[in-house]
């Protein structure tokens, strides 16, 4: 019988929705998985973006967050996820730009210096229909007097069939400050940086079905670990696996691909499934 963790943030249920497996080797043996580039442009975003919010509202120009991110690098870089990277210097400055795309992509979607910011990195822990919740609120503010829950997002925006997944997470954030506020937040916006806003209302109709959904994935979660049972789910996300040398269903997804030609050139575990399999 494995041990259910202690709480649960919109991170884990969406790791365990998509691979048991997996998320038993990260929240259950909490086995380090490493951030990837993607994830660190967009932590470096956020970092910028939350200091950002520090200054008086006029001095939130694109001037000064040049500024606070040229400050934040060297602290950054010494990072062991980015370390990690092994990146030479071209690529280094590649991803320094990417970063800074991200950061400045805000400013195609609002003039921070217009926006009543609350709270930045707020964070969150409530018990939402007997379930545990951690999270950390990206930026709390006011509109027009109301509350808004407001998240970056430095990824490509998702079709119209992946949305329901992030809506869900800010949902779960609305439920979670109104639980601790007793304020119900009026709208949810997720910023996709340097794209759109994807601006949902919060209704209590739409808090009900994300917290159900939540509990759905909290008891299965609690029979996995009862039961010790943690189903792989292979896909071609199995590349990006850090534990597939401990996976015996993932190293055959991987080696079938590999022999189909399905196993896309930059996924790592493609210099990796020729390994021998950690038992
Ligand atoms: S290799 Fe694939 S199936 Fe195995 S744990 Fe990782 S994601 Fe899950």
């Amino acid at each position: 019988m494995a041990e259910l963790p202690t709480h649960l943030s919109p991170s884990s249920a969406t790791a365990y929705e998509g691979c048991a497996r997996r998320w038993k080797f990260k929240y259950v043996d909490r086995q380090r998985e490493p951030s990837g580039q993607a994830a660190l442009v967009g932590s470096f975003a956020h970092r910028v973006l939350e200091l950002l919010c520090e200054f008086p509202a006029v001095e939130r120009t694109l001037d000064q967050a040049k500024i606070v991110a040229k400050q934040q690098w060297p602290e950054f870089e010494q990072d062991e996820d980015y370390q990690l990277l092994e990146l030479d210097q071209s690529k280094a400055r590649a991803f320094r730009w990417q970063a800074w795309l991200a950061v400045s992509g805000l400013w195609d979607l609002e003039d921070p210096a217009k926006v009543e910011v609350v709270a930045t990195e707020q964070k969150v822990n409530v018990a939402l229909d007997g379930v545990p919740f951690v999270g950390i609120v990206d930026r709390v503010d006011r509109d027009a007097g109301k509350l808004v829950v407001s998240d970056y997002k430095s990824g490509a925006l998702p079709g119209e069939r992946w949305r329901k997944d992030k809506v869900q997470q800010v949902m779960l954030y609305a439920a979670a400050l109104w639980a601790s506020t007793g304020e119900l937040p009026d709208r949810t916006r997720l910023l996709y940086l340097g794209q759109r806003i994807l601006d949902v209302r919060v209704t209590e109709q739409r808090i009900e079905e994300s917290v159900a959904d939540l509990s759905r994935i909290w008891d299965q979660m609690a029979i996995s670990c009862d039961t010790d049972t943690f189903e792989p789910n292979t896909t071609v996300l199995c590349g990006w696996c850090p534990f597939v040398n401990q996976c015996p269903e993932g190293q055959a997804e991987i080696d079938r691909r590999i022999q189909a030609g399905t196993l896309p050139a930059h996924a790592p575990a493609g210099s990796i499934a020729l390994e021998p399999l950690v038992a």
